[in-house]
């Protein structure tokens, strides 16, 4: 059994007119202990309503949210909120991309992060303080023991990252869910705080769910890949797999994008148009008014998430020619 599943996920919300904005439509996956898997889309792919909603941190109502999320075999979406909120902060921890919203600016450090092991774990004062400096430590933040007396904004940008993560992990959860981590930083400090939650990740054996628009990301740190359009799955394939040679159209203008060191290309390749309104989803495949291969078919019929050799998965039409083509 995997250790978090989720099934035909779907959130939407009201919309401006009648229609609702389908945010998400009919999204599954499973995540593995000990893996990461990462979820790739640009803005607006719904990739992070789809993380939202495994935290349960989507406001019900106004979204509506229905499907499956279950962890360890039970599922969450039905819960009452108090034991949800139990559930999820105690197994499922969070990283976001703006660590100043998630932190409280008039507390320390380390006042915030014993008052969660206090709370949560019901450590005493002092064992509290205690595991609050091995945790700002264990973020490789210098001289831990003097640093959990400062607050948030006495911390740069990327240290404060590392402070979000420290409370992530504080309760030890199986599953690390985390949103753009890096993408507010900079290029330097990205790649610090990419590789410490992927070092944590590897001697923790806690299953990562990342959700990023950085191809650059993926390569480095995930296992696994899903890559969101339009609020459905469109490919789902191993790191390699996607490199050597994606199964679906979309993933394959996302490679043709990404800058890489060994192409001398001056001018990049950018996947033309822009992705549809989610309240107005158009008929058919919901990218074939950007794709290169689309037919007849393509603006018909709605290509579901199918399987292919390997494990893989491509919501193509025609994702058996494009595995032909890049000859695996
Ligand atoms: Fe392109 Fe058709 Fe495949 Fe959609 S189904 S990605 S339009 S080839
Ligand atoms: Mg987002």
């Amino acid at each position: 059994m995997a250790l978090l599943e989720v099934e035909d996920l779907r959130v939407s919300f009201p919309g401006p007119g009648s229609a609702p904005v389908r945010a998400v439509n009919g999204v599954s996956l499973a995540l593995e202990p000990g893996r990461t898997l990462a979820i790739l889309g640009e803005s607006g792919s719904g990739k992070s309503v789809t993380a939202q909603a495994v935290m349960g941190i989507l406001d019900t109502p106004p979204a509506q949210v229905s499907g499956s999320v279950r962890l360890r075999g039970r599922e969450l979406l039905t819960l009452p909120p108090k034991r949800r909120d139990k559930v999820s902060g105690e197994e499922i921890g969070m990283v976001f991309q703006d660590a100043m919203a998630a932190l409280n600016p008039v507390y320390t450090v380390g006042e915030q992060l014993s008052e969660l092991l206090r709370v949560r774990r019901g450590l005493s004062r002092s064992d509290a303080r205690r595991r609050a400096v091995e945790l700002v430590d264990r973020v490789r933040i210098p001289a831990a023991k003097d640093r959990v007396r400062d607050y948030p904004h006495q911390f740069s940008g990327g240290m404060r990252q590392r402070i979000m993560i420290a409370l992530a992990i504080a309760l030890e959860p199986a599953v690390l869910i985390a949103d753009e981590p890096t993408t507010a930083l900079d290029v330097t400090v990205q790649a610090q705080v990419m590789e410490l939650i992927a070092e944590i990740q590897r001697d923790s054996g806690m299953a990562l769910l990342l959700i990023t628009h950085d191809l650059g990301v993926v390569a480095e740190v995930a296992d696994d890949v899903a890559v969101m359009y339009a609020g459905r799955i469109v490919e789902r394939a191993t790191v390699e797999q996607i490199f050597a040679g994606p199964a679906h159209p979309y993933a394959e203008g996302l490679l043709a994008s990404m800058p890489r060191v060994d192409r001398r290309d001056e001018e990049l390749y950018a996947i033309p148009g822009a992705p549809p309104n989610p309240a107005r989803l158009p008929a058919g495949c919901p990218f074939h008014l950007r794709c290169p291969r689309a037919d007849d078919t393509c603006r018909a019929t709605l290509p579901p998430l199918s399987p292919l050799p390997h494990g893989r998965a491509s919501a193509c039409h025609h994702r058996e020619e494009l595995l032909h083509v890049s000859h695996r």
